[in-house]
């Protein structure tokens, strides 16, 4: 295989992801009618798991609660290297019309809630399947170990259990043998059907959960002065909280959001409340500014508590980290995509204000994740339903172009390492 030519290569794998599209599509609706949310994926992990021991990976399951890991050793010596599909729903009332739309329900937080692939995991989970099945068809030539990662509770479970990133890490998803590069893709309705976006450095953001509780005194709405107002102070910490990305951070350094998305205070027209709470997301694409801003949250909320007589309490839950592209596997990673699929499939991304737990994975070994476009050729994918929509929409023609993808980077990368051009 090291002797086989690109052209040679590309060709082999384009083939079997055309041979094994019908099945992969089958996959995607199979998960996508039984949706399961995080932490809850025991029958899309197991759908896994069978895949993998019949196609005979040697296989673990149960890794970091849910996760499956499955390793296929190739017959020729060589280096490791991992693909990571997560594979959990989340609550939202599917509304598209597909024939195959899904009609789940389940347990979230003590409530029954309605389930969908509404981030297209389902895409994943199905897209890396295929990938494995083309694998193991090549095991005699690949010269190395593939390690797939088939990870839980990407969303957040919201329930105080780790993300599944993490939780796998933990569990030794990414060791024995530990792969040196990991590999991931997510579906997105913001890039056309079946082309690639991919960037070095930041491409998501980092995601904190921000929260500021504001308290005063009670009194009566007419008479302000007999007590401490936290209502009027949470509104001046709000547009204060504004002026930390507008007026105080360097905009060429990183995109940066402060949202306040929240805020709960008062049950009463003539009643100042004793105290208000606010909720909120912070997004950056450097991990020094992330840390700046919670400082800078921090001092603001608690001046202009102080200001008002007020106390502000400041929590910043740490999320997900910024989603990191190696520089040096990104270059090679990109030019190993235009090689594997053709040049124009393979676009430049801007950076993105979403988070992924992926982000843990590349902090472990240098990572390259890219979005795989699924808007179809002639919606608008600027316009078109977003992950997370109930109208989320996949085009499945798309889910070929992820299989070849990231069938070929693995062979690509044991193939050639990326220090060889
Ligand atoms: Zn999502
Ligand atoms: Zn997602």
């Amino acid at each position: 295989m090291d002797s086989m030519s690109s052209d040679t290569l590309s060709q082999h794998i384009s083939d079997a992801a055309l041979r094994i599209e019908d099945r992969v599509i089958a996959w995607r609706r199979d998960i996508h009618q039984n949706p399961e949310l995080s932490y809850q994926e025991t029958r899309t992990a197991a759908m896994a798991a069978e895949h993998l021991r019949k196609l005979g990976y040697e296989v673990r399951t149960g890794v970091g609660i849910t996760g499956v890991v499955g390793t296929l050793k190739g017959d020729k010596p060589g280096g490791v290297v991992a693909l990571r599909a997560d594979m959990d729903a989340l609550p939202v009332e599917e509304r598209t019309d597909v024939p195959f739309a899904s009609k789940a329900t389940a347990q979230y937080l003590g409530q029954t809630v309605p389930v969908m692939h509404a981030c297209g995991h389902d895409c994943h989970v199905a897209i890396l399947m295929g990938v494995a099945e083309i694998l193991a068809g090549m095991k005699a030539e690949i010269p190395g170990t593939v390690r797939l990662i088939f990870q839980p509770n990407e969303e957040g479970s919201n329930d105080g259990r780790p993300s599944g990133a993490k939780a796998m890490i933990a569990d030794g998803a990414m060791a024995n043998p530990a792969p040196s590069a990991v590999f991931g893709l997510h579906v997105t309705s913001g890039v056309r059907s079946g082309v690639i976006a991919l960037r070095p450095g930041g491409l998501m953001a980092s995601a904190d959960r921000l929260k500021i509780d504001v308290e005063g005194r009670q009194t009566h709405g007419s008479m302000p002065w007999r007590g401490i107002d936290p209502v009027v102070t949470s509104a001046q910490i709000i547009l204060a909280l504004q002026t930390i990305v507008s007026r105080q951070l360097d905009p060429t350094v990183t995109p940066a959001v402060i949202s306040v998305s929240t805020i709960h205070g008062g049950v009463r027209n003539n009643i100042l409340p004793d105290s208000v709470a606010m909720e909120g997301t912070i997004r950056t694409h450097d991990e020094g500014v992330r840390a700046d801003i919670w400082k800078r949250i921090d001092k603001t909320a608690t001046a202009i508590a102080e200001a008002a007589g007020a106390k502000a309490k400041v929590t910043v839950f740490q999320g997900v980290p910024v989603t990191y592209n190696d520089p040096g596997l990104t270059d090679w990673g990109t030019g190993s995509l235009k090689d594997g699929l053709d040049t124009q499939r393979v676009t430049e991304s801007r950076p993105t204000m979403g988070a992924e737990d992926f982000s843990y994975l590349a902090q472990v070994v240098p990572g390259m994740f890219f979005f795989l476009g699924i808007t179809p050729p002639e919606g608008d994918p600027r316009g078109a339903p977003a992950n997370h929509s109930p109208l989320f929409y996949v085009d499945e023609p798309a889910l070929k172009y992820g299989v070849r993808a990231l069938a070929y980077l693995a062979v690509d990368y044991l193939r050639r390492g990326i220090a060889v051009d």
